[in-house]
């Protein structure tokens, strides 16, 4: 199957979710997660109609940004602080803010509006990245505090070897605690389980481009 085909099969799936948990297709955004695919597999994306991307490296973030115009980017990975000059530079979305010290940086070298989402680790497991439930208060308070900050919503990747349905849930109620709108949750494996959940953004890689190359 190409790109486009399932490109066109994920979308429908979202419509599926969509309809079943009566909500708007409208309402979901597709993050067409590229990384480690060639540029030439975000292009053919991108003809089809796909305009959102999502990368987890920032040198390879920039280096598509570059090659595809018209595309917008969100960043997914784990950033470092001495690369926030460049994701910001590239303009894209940084779905990974899990730190007050990334989130203080971030502040600091943006001079335009920079959109972001917190990343919570709601599972609490060891070692992953995301700040705690505990945590997220202080850094909702601080990313309305900042200036240049447009505290977008929460985002989370829940523990791959267990149900992730109640992970959404708690995340769904985390932004409604905190009235935050967008909900970053769902990937190829789980998407209809994120929208039935309120997802707003799916992030769906192996479903479009198919198995990553190592
Ligand atoms: C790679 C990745 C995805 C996409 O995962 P698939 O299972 O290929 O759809 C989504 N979110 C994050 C944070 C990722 O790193």
């Amino acid at each position: 199957m190409s790109v486009a085909e399932r490109l066109a099969a994920v979308r429908q799936r979202i419509a599926r979710a969509c309809e079943a948990a009566r909500r708007d297709a409208g309402a979901v955004t597709l993050v067409a997660v590229s990384k480690r695919h060639p540029v030439e597999r975000v292009r053919e994306a991108f003809d089809a109609g796909q305009l959102v991307f999502g990368e987890n490296y920032v040198q390879e973030l920039v280096q598509k940004a570059a090659q595809v115009a018209g595309a917008r980017w969100h960043f997914i990975g784990h950033l470092q602080r001495n690369k926030v000059k460049m994701v910001l530079k590239a303009r894209a979305t940084v779905e990974t803010v899990g730190s007050l010290r990334l989130l203080a940086e971030l502040a600091k070298r943006a001079e335009e509006p920079q959109s972001l989402l917190l990343q919570v680790n709601v599972a609490g497991e060891d070692g992953k990245s995301g700040c705690s439930v505990r945590e997220l208060p202080g850094l909702i308070a601080a990313a309305r505090e900042a200036e240049k900050i447009e505290l977008r919503g929460l985002m989370t990747i829940p523990p791959f070897d267990e149900d992730p349905r109640p992970h959404f849930a708690a995340l769904r109620r985390l932004a409604e605690e905190h009235s935050l709108t967008e909900l970053s949750m769902g990937m190829s494996a789980d998407l209809e389980t994120a929208i039935a959940e309120g997802a707003t953004i799916v992030r769906v890689g192996t479903a479009i481009f198919g198995p990553r190359p190592e």
